[in-house]
């Protein structure tokens, strides 16, 4: 449908460690792509600037062209820089490349170089491009820890130089990681990080009892942007990246007026798998209600009960898929040995890895989506789960109690569109899994009523990217 453009059109930049697909690790990703697709076909002018990390497959950009060459300081140094424009998924980006070991690797993050460090230099290697090259944006948007020194950097140097134009917006997708910064840290970008040690700067009054002679970035950040936006209230879903009648990574498409493809995509990723092997035909293979769970392996995110719900699964006579990834060596090796004892069986399958193209099958192949999160600001597993057809199955928190609502839940079952629990126990797992399974194969007509409806909620941008111009509008100059 053709999205109506705004009338009062501005050129808005994000800075940002992520960006899905090209470089994506969790739901940050998911929003800086979604919410630029947004603005741009409102109308806005819109860029990323994002990190040229080793990791990128340059053939995901378009039109990759070195448009910059120019020197940003770092340490006592004059750092040679390259950008390069490109475009991905149709979203105009800069790529930033120091000469320099940062960024280098196999990954977004974890590499052998010092990341706080690495992402200073980034912060002012951004306004240093947009100094040399004369761009000053209306809205500079900054998101997370990684970006929170360049509003220091824009007010404290940059706005005293050239740059007179931009405001700076901050979003925060998750407190847990708040960039703790030595002040000898924070030199290294230029600034003088022993002026911004109190709590009207960059102290942060929550950490002072362990902490107090560290900086926060995201402090820091909170203090110098002219709006900060705490997740929680305001995302949606890529509905572009995201859609099961055009993804090219499954095998049939569907949508939420015909989802016999989603079968398909099913009975695919069992055979795939090796789930449906044995004495399976296809229709009694497809009857084994399946349970994906696609997530970052960390405590937030619920682990023992991540751990106990394939125990569970499996005694329910259920499948079960996990893909995930640990970025602690405990954690992964506590579920490399839980690889070992359940990936050889007819029921369980755990995927350590992080895949864009099986994350998309998975979603499509589900009948459930699992996000049992300790506390989750957003979540965007549930929505992309349900505009792939699968019923979620959530614990009641944050972003995920606003957006499912029990079947069981009477007085409001207009809304309801999945299974919720509260407690951090198993028993409550126990119970939404056991009604989630006996929906499902007790009453086909009210389970192929909430696949419908939840292909059809709308958790798109076109909802919620007019919030984010609001703010943009009110910060501008
Ligand atoms: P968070 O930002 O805390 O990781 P969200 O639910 O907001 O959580 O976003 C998670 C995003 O990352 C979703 O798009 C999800 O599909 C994706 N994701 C998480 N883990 C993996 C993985 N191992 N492989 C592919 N995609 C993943």
């Amino acid at each position: 449908s053709e999205v109506k453009k705004d009338s009062k059109l501005m050129h808005i930049i994000h800075v940002t460690a992520e960006m899905a697909p090209i470089a994506k690790v969790g739901g940050l990703g998911d929003v800086v792509t979604g919410l630029a697709r947004a603005c741009l076909s409102r109308g806005h002018r819109v860029d990323i600037m994002l990190p040229f990390y080793g990791c990128i497959q340059r053939e995901q950009i378009d039109d990759l062209t070195l448009i910059t060459t120019y020197n940003s300081y770092h340490d006592g140094k004059w750092i040679p820089t390259h950008a390069y424009s490109g475009t991905v998924s149709g979203i105009p980006v800069i790529f930033i490349e120091p000469s320099h070991q940062f960024f280098k690797g196999q990954h977004v993050y974890g590499g052998s170089y010092n990341e706080l460090e690495a992402y200073l230099f980034f912060s002012r290697a951004c306004l240093e491009w947009m100094q040399v090259t004369g761009t000053q944006p209306d809205i500079i948007h900054v998101h997370e820890w990684q970006t929170g020194a360049l509003p220091l950097l824009y007010w404290d140097m940059y706005h005293y130089l050239s740059l007179q134009k931009p405001r700076i917006v901050l979003t925060i997708h998750n407190m847990e990681h708040y960039g703790e910064c030595r002040q000898e840290q924070l030199n290294m970008c230029g600034l003088d990080g022993s002026l911004y040690a109190t709590f009207d700067k960059a102290v942060d009054d929550r950490t002072v009892g362990h902490n107090p002679e560290r900086l926060s970035l995201l402090k820091g950040g909170i203090v110098y942007s002219n709006a900060v936006v705490y997740v929680g209230i305001v995302n949606g879903i890529d509905t572009a990246m995201w859609n099961p009648s055009t993804d090219v990574f499954l095998p049939s498409k569907f949508h939420a007026q015909n989802f016999e493809g989603k079968k398909l995509c099913k009975y695919y990723v069992q055979r795939g798998l090796g789930l449906a092997s044995g004495n399976h035909v296809p229709d009694t293979a497809l009857k084994v209600p399946l349970v994906v769970c696609i997530t970052r392996l960390v405590a937030q995110k619920g682990l023992h009960l991540i751990i106990h719900a394939i125990k569970q699964v499996e005694e329910l006579g259920g499948q079960m898929v996990i893909l995930g990834k640990a970025p602690d060596s405990r954690v992964e090796s506590e579920f490399e040995g839980l690889v070992n004892l359940h990936n050889q069986g007819q029921s369980i399958r755990i995927l350590l890895m992080y895949s864009e193209e099986l994350s998309h099958l998975l979603y499509a192949a589900a009948d459930f989506i699992l996000v049992p999160s300790m506390y989750e600001p957003c979540g965007l597993a549930q929505m992309i789960g349900m505009r792939y057809g699968a019923v979620p199955v959530v614990r009641k928190t944050g972003g995920l109690a606003d957006t499912v609502f029990d079947m069981d839940d009477e007085p409001n079952h207009e809304m309801a569109n999945g299974f919720v629990f509260e407690g951090i126990d198993e028993g409550s797992l126990n119970r939404a899994l056991g009604r989630a399974f006996a929906c499902y194969r007790n009453k086909p007509d009210e389970w192929n009523g909430i696949v419908k409806k939840v292909m059809a909620v709308d958790n798109s941008w076109n909802n919620t990217a007019g919030r984010y111009i609001e703010i943009y509008e009110s910060v501008r100059a």
